[in-house]
């Protein structure tokens, strides 16, 4: 992974990490918000950037086994959610790839517009 980089995708309703204002993804990449996390409502993403990765993990959830990797801040190291690696029940491929961010450890704020032509 090298040197810490931190990336910027952009976009209205941005999600950054709660502890240190991490961009992390916006709302264009959010797929639900029917998740739940260890703190409760989470939500899951289709990419989200600036994240530590852990060592997969195996894990069995309501809906199936799965393997896991827990995923925190690259800034401040606080955690935020897991990713899906892989998912054992065919329904659930495609939560593969995606990423769970709990609502409790991320700040949804307003992304800037961009107006063009005004100072
Ligand atoms: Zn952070």
């Amino acid at each position: 992974m090298g040197r810490i980089f931190l990336q910027h995708i952009g976009g209205m309703r941005l999600f950054s990490c709660a502890a240190c204002d991490t961009f992390l993804t916006n709302r264009n990449e959010l797929i639900s918000t029917r998740f739940t996390g260890a703190t409760g409502r989470a939500f899951l993403f289709n990419r989200v950037v600036n994240l530590n990765f852990s060592e997969v993990q195996d894990r069995v959830m309501l809906t199936g086994r799965h393997m896991v990797r827990d995923v925190s801040c690259k800034n401040c190291d606080a955690k935020l959610g897991w990713i899906y690696e892989f998912a054992t029940e065919e329904n659930q491929r495609y939560k593969e790839g995606r990423v769970i961010l709990e609502r409790a450890l991320v700040t949804e704020t307003d992304g800037f517009e961009e107006h063009m032509g005004e100072s």
